[in-house]
């Protein structure tokens, strides 16, 4: 079945009622992106991987388990690694498949750890995951008791590593789209809580990205956004100009109280800061799964505290808010 046909079926059977057309509209857009020769590569990594169905899952604990190593023999664990390390890097996880364990770039689990104790529990809710990564918050989320997971992001590697999970779990009420928030039909207000998760900072006008999560949710639903931040008493937003930690794309930092104003300014209820902390080279590191530059890397070897451009070290901020009743 072609990729589109697979996930324009998946999509139809998403528990979303009548915004099920305004998504199909946005992903159509979104798939026209997909195609390119590094989509091709990918694809037929999946395509290697042995197709079954995994009997034992664990989502609720720190690595997303898929799979036990007695259900695969020796042979079929070699192909598999291989499968899984053309997919190469993985930034978030960890992950558990059939055995091989997947250590990636973040110990993504430490973010869950820090989000769940401070949000509304998922049980029973419709979940939507901006700026999704690979999905391993959408399995954690699942393991949290949530209903249904829609997760977007534009980049076909994600997409990717997605689907070699979701291969081995087909029943699990999870979908990844390749979609950016640009691309969320305006209004949908289908969810009962929408995530967004180191995206805010990617996009050139932020408030414009709360209007979009805004959109999404249903009224009095909940908005769980987690960025960059800098620390108080530094200027109301940092501006890097040129890059940050080496990434490029970086236009906006708040300090907390900044971001408070945009989600006040967004329409949001209730906004509140949650946690706040620095990222250590113990949750962000390079793995044999992430072989290019990491934390280490992005830091000033002499003062650990600032950033190799000069910029404060990277501290990340959680905030809730609430949608209008
Ligand atoms: N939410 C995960 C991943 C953060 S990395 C976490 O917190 O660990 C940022 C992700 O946002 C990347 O996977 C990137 O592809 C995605 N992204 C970038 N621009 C986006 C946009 N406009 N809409 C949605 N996702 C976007």
């Amino acid at each position: 079945m072609s990729l589109a046909r697979e996930l324009t079926q998946a999509l139809e059977a998403a528990p979303l009622g009548t915004a099920i057309s305004r998504f199909r509209s946005a992903l159509e857009a979104g798939l026209a992106r997909t195609v390119n020769g590094d989509a091709a590569a990918l694809e037929a990594a999946i395509a290697s991987m042995p197709e079954t169905q995994a009997e034992h899952v664990s989502f609720s604990g720190p690595v997303v388990r898929i799979g036990d190593r007695e259900e695969f023999g020796e042979q079929q664990r070699t192909a598999l690694h291989a499968a899984l390390m053309e997919l190469h890097p993985w930034r978030k996880g960890p992950f558990e498949l059939f055995g091989i364990a997947i250590d990636s770039e973040w110990r993504s689990d430490l973010k869950w750890s820090r989000v769940e104790r401070a949000i509304t529990p998922l049980a029973g809710r419709r979940v939507l995951d901006v700026g999704c990564g690979n999905g391993y918050y959408m399995w954690r989320m699942l393991g949290a008791g949530a209903d249904f997971v829609l997760g977007i992001d534009p980049a076909v590697r994600c997409l990717a590593q997605f689907r070699a999970c979701k291969r081995f779990v087909p029943g699990a009420p999870a979908l990844l789209l390749p979609l950016g928030s640009e691309d969320l039909p305006p209004a949908s207000h289908c969810f009962d809580t929408v995530f967004s998760m180191g995206v805010l900072y990617h996009r050139r006008d932020p408030v414009a990205h709360l209007h979009e999560l805004r959109g999404q949710l249903r009224p009095g639903g909940e908005l769980v956004l987690e960025t960059l931040c800098i620390e108080d008493g530094a200027s109301a937003v940092l501006e890097p100009g040129g890059r940050y930690a080496k990434m490029r794309n970086v236009w906006a930092i708040p300090r907390c109280d900044t971001l408070l104003g945009w989600l006040t300014e967004a329409g949001f209820g209730a906004p509140r800061i949650v946690d706040t902390s620095l990222t250590t080279t113990a949750e962000q590191r390079r793995t044999d799964w992430m072989r290019f530059e990491s934390l280490e890397d992005f830091l000033d070897p002499a003062d650990p505290s600032r950033t190799v451009e000069g910029h404060p070290a990277p501290r990340r901020a959680l905030a809730i808010a609430t949608a209008p009743a």
